[in-house]
């Protein structure tokens, strides 16, 4: 089977790779020549764990490739994952053009009956309508299958979770696309889940949702224990030791971000408005999660009064550890924030600063620096926005020197606070004393 990955983003990449490493030929396309050039030159424009390499490898053993020429692509294939994005319109609905306007492509090039897999998230019911778009732009009859084969990786761990899926949801409406989308994944039978096309797109949906749920939760939780003697690490710890609440996604801090989360709920939040369903339960979620940036520069104002010249030092910009993705980073926020209120700072991240770089320049308020200590000097603060490893072991008597005030605020409750404490800080975190 020829497979045509539409879409080389962080998704698409790593299924076009992933795709391959699992022995099938691979195509990957897409409408950004640049981005094309640069995959081929061996230098895949994001930053992801072992990507660059079963990228390269795959390419030498001649299974993978990369154009720009997006319909030759999907005339030559027999399998077309759709990969392109699917972001968040001003309404807070999922803007569908770039699924349009490939439905479209795929429909002026339908030379022979193709399986077009929905890759990217997607609201439920969007089959109906790549279904329509195709049959209202082919040519003639030329025969097509839509399935939805939703992706659950995670950034940062995209290659290892691709490589090694806890489940592989497969939505079709007829046997010869399940019977392609099961050969594609033949090494997972024990994990493959066929279901109809509505249910895969929704479990989708309803998974990153309910995980979002669980952040939003503790961070409710986090709230209450700020107010009282309670600690939430604690309460998070013998909350998950039951096994049907379960430890993972129980974290306090500064709320969910990245290109997923923010979006697909407030996505299905406006999916069942907008057919009669009551979504208060997300809606509180999202208001919830929205409400962390306020609470963090309270505790900042707590701890510094008045921002205007204050030099703070901010470890971490990408949204998550393991990444360079700033996209709806709850770092950008608190910069802005800080910034409008005449704060000095001093930023620094292991992988995101070039793409921080775009959003906010260097300036005379704000500087880039090359480690945390090298951020820390003369800081009047220190904030913790991004959980990097690196920053869990820290020296924090060297970072503490360069100090002008021994201030750590701690957006994700990285430190012990007694530990902290003992060595001469004065430490803010989230749902602790
Ligand atoms: P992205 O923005 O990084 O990549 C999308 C790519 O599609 C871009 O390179 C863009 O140039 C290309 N593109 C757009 N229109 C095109 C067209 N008509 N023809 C060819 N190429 C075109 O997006 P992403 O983060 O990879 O996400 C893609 C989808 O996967 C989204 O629906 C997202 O919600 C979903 N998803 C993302 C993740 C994640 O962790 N990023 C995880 C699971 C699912």
């Amino acid at each position: 089977m020829k497979i045509a990955v539409i879409g080389t983003g962080y998704v698409g990449l790593a299924t076009a790779a992933g795709l391959a490493e699992f022995g099938h030929t691979v195509v990957g396309a897409d409408k950004d020549a640049a981005k094309i050039a640069d995959i081929c030159r061996g230098k895949t424009p994001i930053y992801e764990p072992g990507l660059d390499e079963i990228v390269t490898k795959n390419i030498s053993a001649g299974k993978l490739a990369f154009t720009a020429d997006v319909d030759k692509t999907i005339r030559d294939a027999d399998v077309i994952f759709v990969c392109v994005g699917t972001p968040q319109d001003e309404n807070g609905r999922a803007d569908m053009s770039q699924i349009e306007d490939v439905s479209r492509t795929i429909a002026r090039n339908l030379n022979g009956y193709k399986v077009v897999v929905e890759k990217s998230t997607v609201p439920v019911k969007t089959s109906d309508w790549i279904k329509r778009i195709i049959t209202l732009y082919r040519k003639d009859e030329t025969p097509f299958d839509v399935a939805s084969n939703p992706e659950f990786l995670r950034e940062g761990a995209a290659v290892s979770d691709f490589l090694n899926p806890d489940r592989i949801i497969i939505g079709v409406e007829s046997e010869k696309a399940r019977e392609m989308m099961v050969r594609i994944y033949a090494g997972f039978s024990d994990r493959i889940m066929v279901t109809n096309i509505d249910t895969a797109e929704l479990i989708k949906h309803a998974s990153n949702s309910f995980l979002a749920m669980k952040i939003s939760y503790i961070n409710m939780i986090a709230d209450l224990c700020d107010k009282t003697h309670a600690d939430v690490e604690q309460v998070a710890l013998g909350m998950g030791l039951d096994p049907r609440i379960g430890r993972q996604f129980l974290k306090a801090g500064l709320g969910y971000g990245g290109s997923c989360f923010p979006k697909d709920v407030k996505a299905l939040m406006n999916i069942g408005g907008d057919l009669g369903v009551n979504m208060g339960l997300l809606h509180e979620t999202d208001k919830i999660n929205r409400e962390r940036i306020g609470r963090f520069l309270e505790k900042i104002r707590k701890a510094l009064w008045i921002l205007k010249g204050k030099k703070i030092a901010v470890l971490g910009l990408a949204f998550k550890p393991q990444t360079d993705d700033i996209r709806e980073a709850s770092s950008a926020v608190i910069i802005g924030h800080l910034v409008r209120e005449g704060a000095l700072l001093r930023l620094y991240d292991p992988k995101a600063m070039d793409n921080m770089k775009a959003v906010f320049p260097e300036s005379p308020g704000i500087a880039y620096c090359e480690d945390a200590c090298q951020a820390a000097e003369d800081a009047n603060a220190l904030l913790v926005v991004t959980e990097w490893e690196e920053f869990r072991s820290l020296d924090l008597a060297r970072v503490k020197k360069n100090m002008a005030n021994p201030i750590l605020i701690d957006g994700r409750n990285l430190y012990d606070p007694a530990a902290v404490r003992a060595q001469g800080f004065e430490y803010y975190s989230i749902g602790r004393k």
